[in-house]
C-alpha cells in the first residue's frame, strides 16, 4: 500500500528528522509528516538564525572594541535587516540541508497537518497513513505570552522570537521577559545592533538551569554593555499601548516601571499537543500537559512514542517534562535511547563534553577557559570575555 510505512513520525524537526534518518538506516520504510519547513524550530526559528545573529552580533561588538587592538575600523555601522536577511539564508540552507537528507536516506516526506487516528494511522488532509511498526509524535513546542498580566503576543509591541527572528530593523528599545538561553541571545543580538534593552528574569539568576558562575560573569559582560539586568523581578502587570509597553516589576519588595518599545516575551514555551488526536488514539498526558512516556518512550497507547529533541534523561527534570514525565525507571534504559542521549543531548552544566564525549586533557583545559553556555547543541560557546565563538566542528547537519 502507497500510505503504508514501517514507521511514521509526526513532525519534521531536530527530534522528528534524526529520528527518521535513524529508522530508514536500520532498513524500514520511514515516512516523516511535516505542516511547516522541515528542520522544525530549531532550523527555521530557533537555533540556526540565532546563532546566524550572534555572529553578526560577535562582529559589530569586535568592531566597535578594535581600536583596542590597533585596528581603527573607524565608526560602526549596524543594519538588524542586513543581518536578518542573511540569518535567514543560513536557515534556508540548512532547512534544504534537510531535505537532501530525507532524499539521501529514501525518507517520504509528506506535507500537511497530521492528526493521530487509532491503528497506528495518521490522517493528513483526506488521506491516511498508517504504521506497521510505530508512530513517532514529535510535534514540539511553540511561542507562548502570559495573557494574565496583559503579555498578550500581539507580533508588534509585545513579541516573542518568531517574530524577533524577522525584524527588518532593531526597536529603540527593548524588554525581554525571561533570561534563560533564548532571552539571553536576543539581549546579546538587539544590544549589539544599537537597542537599550532590559533583561528581566523572575528567579533569582538569569540563566537559571545554567552554571552560576559563569552566568555571574555574562551579567558583568551584559552591564558594561549597557544591557540592564534585573533578577529576581516578577513582572505583575503589562500596560501595552500602541507604541510602547510599560511593565510593573517588583524585585526585592521594591515596585518599578520599565517602558520599552517593544517586548519580547522568553520566559517558556507551550508544547504541541492539543489537537493532534491524542485522547482520540488513548494517549494520555502528565498533569503538566506533557505525554506520558515509559523508558523507551512509549505513550500509554502501544505502538505510539513520543520525543523531544531537548528531551532529557530521566532524573533531569527540564528534559524529563518536555518528553513526558515517566516517574521512577523501573528498568534501564533502551540501549538506543541511552546511545541517543550521549550523542544527541547537550552537555549538563558544569561537564566539559563534546559530542557527549567527555573531554580530557588539553582539549578539556582549553574548553574550561570557555563557558559552555548558549547554543550548545548547535555550538555556539560564550567565551570568559563573553564573545560569542562558533564550534565549526557542529554546524553541519547530521
Ligand atoms: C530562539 C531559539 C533558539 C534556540 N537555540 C537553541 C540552541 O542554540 N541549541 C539548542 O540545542 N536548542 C536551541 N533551541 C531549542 C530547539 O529549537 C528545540 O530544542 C528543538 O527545535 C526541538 O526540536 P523538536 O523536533 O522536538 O521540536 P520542533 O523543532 O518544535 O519541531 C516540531 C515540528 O513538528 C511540526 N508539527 C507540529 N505539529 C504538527 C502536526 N500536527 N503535523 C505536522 N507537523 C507538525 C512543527 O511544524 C515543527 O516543525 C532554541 C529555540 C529557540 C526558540
Amino acid at each position: 500500500m502507497a500510505n503504508q510505512f514501517d514507521v511514521i513520525i509526526l513532525g519534521g524537526g531536530p527530534a522528528g528528522y534524526v529520528a527518521a534518518i535513524r529508522s530508514a538506516q536500520l532498513g524500514l520504510s520511514t515516512a516523516v509528516i511535516e505542516q511547516e519547513k522541515l528542520g522544525g524550530v530549531c532550523v527555521n526559528i530557533g537555533c540556526i538564525p540565532t546563532k546566524a545573529l550572534l555572529h553578526s552580533a560577535y562582529i559589530a561588538n569586535l568592531l566597535k572594541e578594535s581600536k583596542d587592538f590597533g585596528v581603527d575600523a573607524g565608526s560602526v555601522k549596524t543594519d538588524y535587516g542586513v543581518a536578518m536577511k542573511r540569518s535567514r539564508r543560513v536557515s534556508d540552507q540548512n532547512s534544504k540541508g534537510v531535505e537532501f537528507l530525507m532524499k539521501k536516506n529514501k525518507i517520504t516526506v509528506v506535507k500537511g497537518t497530521g492528526t493521530l487516528q487509532p491503528g497506528k494511522k495518521v490522517k493528513v488532509g483526506s488521506d491516511v497513513y498508517e504504521a506497521t511498526k510505530a508512530v513517532i509524535i514529535a510535534t514540539g513546542s511553540r511561542v507562548k505570552g502570559i495573557p494574565q498580566i496583559g503579555l498578550d503576543i500581539n507580533k508588534t509591541t509585545v513579541i516573542s522570537s518568531d517574530e524577533a527572528l524577522f525584524l527588518e530593523s532593531t526597536p529603540k528599545s527593548l524588554a525581554i521577559v525571561g533570561a534563560g538561553a533564548v532571552g539571553m541571545e536576543f539581549a546579546d543580538i538587539f544590544n549589539a545592533f544599537g537597542a537599550k534593552v532590559t533583561l528581566i528574569e523572575a528567579l533569582p539568576r538569569i540563566l537559571p538551569l545554567e552554571d552560576a558562575d559563569a552566568a555571574a560573569e555574562l551579567v558583568k559582560v551584559y552591564k558594561k554593555r549597557g544591557i540592564d539586568v534585573i533578577a529576581g523581578a516578577k513582572v505583575t502587570q503589562a500596560k501595552v499601548g500602541k507604541d510602547k509597553v510599560t511593565l510593573d516589576v517588583e524585585a526585592g519588595g521594591a515596585k518599578q516601571q520599565v517602558e520599552a518599545a517593544v517586548v519580547l516575551m522568553a520566559a517558556g514555551r507551550a508544547v504541541n499537543t492539543e489537537n493532534i488526536g491524542l485522547k482520540e488514539t488513548g494517549i494520555q498526558l502528565t498533569d503538566r500537559g506533557f505525554i506520558k512516556v515509559d523508558q523507551n518512550l512509549q505513550t500509554t497507547a502501544p505502538g505510539y512514542y513520543a520525543i523531544a529533541a531537548d528531551a532529557r534523561p530521566q532524573g533531569q527534570p527540564r528534559r524529563r517534562a518536555r518528553c513526558g514525565a515517566p516517574g521512577r525507571p523501573e528498568a534501564p534504559r533502551h540501549p538506543l535511547r541511552q546511545r541517543a542521549e550521549r550523542h544527541l543531548l547537550p552537555p549538563r552544566s558544569g561537564e566539559h563534553r563534546t559530542h557527549g564525549r567527555p573531554v580530557q586533557g588539553e582539549e578539556a583545559r582549553l574548553r574550561r577557559r570557555q563557558v559552555p553556555l548558549l547554543g550548545q547543541r548547535t555550538g555556539a560557546w560564550i567565551g570568559r570575555d563573553g564573545g560569542v565563538r562558533q564550534d565549526p566542528a557542529r554546524q553541519e547537519v547530521r
